[in-house]
């Protein structure tokens, strides 16, 4: 690879692991496994490796990816809460013990499981737990004392009253309770947390400490930060201590010498892992001498005596026996398949996506097929390969017509996606009216999937107008509905007509138009009228949208069976108009492009960005020549290089704030 193709990769990575880790830190919502981050973070580093001019220290390499939220006071932590280097294989591992080994001949391993969860700090001072942090980006956390102290497996006060002991630990979720909670919110239409990782750490960075004691939320201690009172020569000797204070000390660790004892040590962990209530995602080996720490040093981010080998994906082989396919809101044909159930990372699992006709043409994946099924921790397993055919065996082809209405299903080229162009077809009406009843769109509260089929096989509605027709006599012919119910529903339904305009336009489910999609629509033509009346071209010139959002808003609104839906919510009152968010203009920020880089001193990025919004700016993510202001903050790194380099304006937060309140 050339530097030119490098410097736009290593562009493409950071900003894909950006976006990965404000999914996995800030929204506990992950939308890719661990695996695949972790293996666009090698790359990254390769590459950064390779091409040492495009290293950046605000790179994501170089960067504990998490972040003190602004919603708990910061704290800053006394001994920096590092990350772990990972490795893959047994011949990393053999590398690190020779790099110990190099500078401590006698050197002693300890070989942890390394458990998936998220990192705590627990400070106790004379005895008494006065503090507990989050890891945040390893220098500053997030003061989650009030939580923590509901965690009954932490001590409020240790055996002894030394005075000084902090702690850290990794709080995580049984994997029994993750499967619970799940089940729970999945019957209540709350978006379910997708691993006991993001559940452990969604439930800890709750407002009110209530919400986390029903959590079930567990502890294991693994390092002691700093001790006032006694000292100690090995980790070992740490973690000792720490058990005898009363501290939940981690499980299944053992003391190694050879490069053969660690390793067999990291297989028998892996063997026990399926058994283990909890999740783990590897195992961390540690130099036990703590004199060595100092001597091995540190990177940004890890240090260097210690190492997380990190378990590969699980995969299994199962038997393919059918292959399912649904419809979906727009039309659209998933192939799903269905095989012989397997315990899979902990769970089991009988079901995954085929996504499309394409996926399983290249992967030859035909029924009766002993097939390849992975899950990497995460929720959704997916199919990796067909391993071999069964005798007699032929490609599969997707059905040509709708398997739920018939109808003749057309091949949408740009998606490979076929599609029932039906739209009165079963199948999509319950989808759509699932989609607009939904808390996000038209937040119809109690019309749910179970309704929504009883309402279509009762004929009671045939399209989202005639949820609005519906009266209590109607609903009360159903089966299950008492007069306290049907009043409930037709209240609910009621009171979604004031539901703003772009709220409207998303709950009608065009394809490629989600919420931002609809609200960037609204603030731009202002009407239902306008945006109706609106070409392609003056639709695309929306700055967020482009040609293919364009295409689709334009033809479902020319479409004569919207035409006809659309005509008939006017008529029951809906609301077709739109107030513009408030704006203030701003002489400084109004029309202006500003980037944020850095940590600012009180504002998140986020707030950062939407006091901006609201002035009018514009907030990118990238300096270029369009760039009015940056804005930067401590450890602000190549982006404050390069505006420097363009000549463009830099900003503090203290003269942000300066120039936004002057003008509001
Ligand atoms: P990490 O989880 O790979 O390893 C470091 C952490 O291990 C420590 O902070 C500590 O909390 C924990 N740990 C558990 N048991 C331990 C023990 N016995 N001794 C020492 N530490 C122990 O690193 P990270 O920085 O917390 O997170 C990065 C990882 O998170 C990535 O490698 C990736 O797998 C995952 N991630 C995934 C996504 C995604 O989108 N899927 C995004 C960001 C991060």
């Amino acid at each position: 690879m050339n530097q030119s193709d490098a410097e736009k990769r290593v562009g493409e990575l950071r900003a894909l692991l950006e976006q990965y880790n404000y999914e996995y830190y800030v929204k506990d919502d992950p939308s890719v496994d661990d695996y695949t981050y972790d293996m666009l973070m090698h790359e990254l580093a390769d590459l950064e490796r390779e091409f040492p001019v495009l290293a950046s220290p605000d790179s994501p390499t170089q960067r504990v990816g998490g972040k003190a939220a602004g919603s708990f006071s910061k704290v800053p932590h006394a001994v920096q809460m590092q990350s772990l280097q990972d490795v893959f294989g047994f011949e990393q591992v053999g590398e690190f013990v020779a790099r110990c080994r190099a500078l401590y001949p006698e050197a002693q391993f300890s070989v942890e499981p390394k458990i998936d969860g998220l990192s705590v700090s627990l400070e106790y001072r004379d005895g008494l737990f006065t503090l507990g942090s989050t890891r945040g980006d390893g220098f500053v956390g997030e003061d989650v004392t009030a939580n923590l102290r509901t965690v009954r497996s932490i001590p409020l006060r240790l055996r002894e009253a030394l005075p000084l002991v902090e702690a850290r630990g990794e709080v995580y979720m049984p994997r029994e309770r993750f499967l619970a909670l799940r089940a729970q919110q999945e019957a209540s239409d709350a978006q379910p947390f997708k691993n006991p990782r993001n559940a452990a750490a969604g439930s800890l960075r709750q407002k009110d400490p209530a919400v986390t004691a029903q959590r079930g939320l567990d502890i294991f201690i693994f390092n002691l930060q700093q001790c006032e009172g006694r000292s100690f020569s090995t980790h070992d000797e740490t973690l000792r201590f720490l058990e005898e204070m009363g501290l939940r000390v981690i499980p299944g660790r053992c003391i190694c010498q050879s490069a053969q004892e660690v390793f067999d040590a990291i297989a028998r962990i892996g063997d026990a892992r399926q058994d283990l209530p909890y999740d783990i995602d590897g195992v961390v080996i540690k130099l036990n001498a703590l004199d060595g720490r100092e001597q091995m040093g540190a990177t940004a981010k890890t240090p260097k005596w210690a190492i997380a080998y990190k378990f590969p994906p699980e995969e299994k082989e199962t038997v393919l026996r059918e292959i399912e396919v649904g419809v979906g809101r727009t039309g659209a044909l998933t192939p799903v398949a269905v095989f012989d159930t397997i315990l899979l990372a902990g769970t089991s699992v009988s079901r995954a996506v085929l996504h499309n006709q394409d996926f399983i043409t290249d992967k030859d994946i035909r029924i009766g097929d002993t097939i390849v099924v992975r899950k990497a921790g995460d929720i959704i397993p997916e199919v990796l390969c067909s391993r071999s055919h069964a005798p007699d065996s032929v490609p599969y082809k997707l059905p040509e017509r709708c398997p739920v209405c018939g109808a003749a299903a057309v091949r949408d080229e740009e998606e490979s996606v076929l599609r029932c162009p039906n739209i009165s077809c079963p199948a999509q009406l319950h989808k759509q009216l699932v989609h607009f009843a939904a808390r996000d769109a038209m937040n119809i509260d109690g019309l749910g999937p179970a309704i929504v089929t009883a309402l279509l096989d009762a004929h009671l509605v045939e399209d989202a107008a005639g949820l609005y027709r519906l009266t209590k006599e109607q609903l009360l012919t159903l089966e299950g509905f008492q007069e306290r119910s049907a009043e409930k529903l037709v209240q609910a339904i009621a009171a979604s007509r004031t539901m703003p305009l772009d709220r409207v336009i998303y709950a009608l489910g065009i394809r490629n138009i989600g919420q931002k999609a609809a609200e960037l629509l609204c603030e731009h033509f202002g009407s239902f009228e306008a945006i109706e009346s609106a070409t392609r071209e003056e639709i695309a010139q929306i700055d967020g949208f482009g040609s293919i959002m364009a295409d689709s808003l334009y033809t479902a609104l020319h479409d004569p069976s919207v035409q006809t839906l659309l005509t008939q919510l006017r008529a029951a009152g809906l609301t077709m108009a739109y107030e513009k968010k408030q704006r203030t203009e701003n002489a400084f920020f109004t029309g202006r492009t500003v980037v944020l880089t850095g940590t600012l001193p009180t504002l998140s990025r986020s707030e950062a960005k939407a006091r901006l919004e609201a002035a009018g700016a514009k907030v990118s993510g990238s300096v270029s020549g369009k760039t009015d202001y940056v804005v930067a903050g401590e450890s602000a790194g190549s982006k404050l290089t390069k505006a420097q380099s363009l000549g463009i304006t830099v900003l503090s937060e203290e003269e942000m704030l300066r120039y936004l309140e002057s003008a509001e």
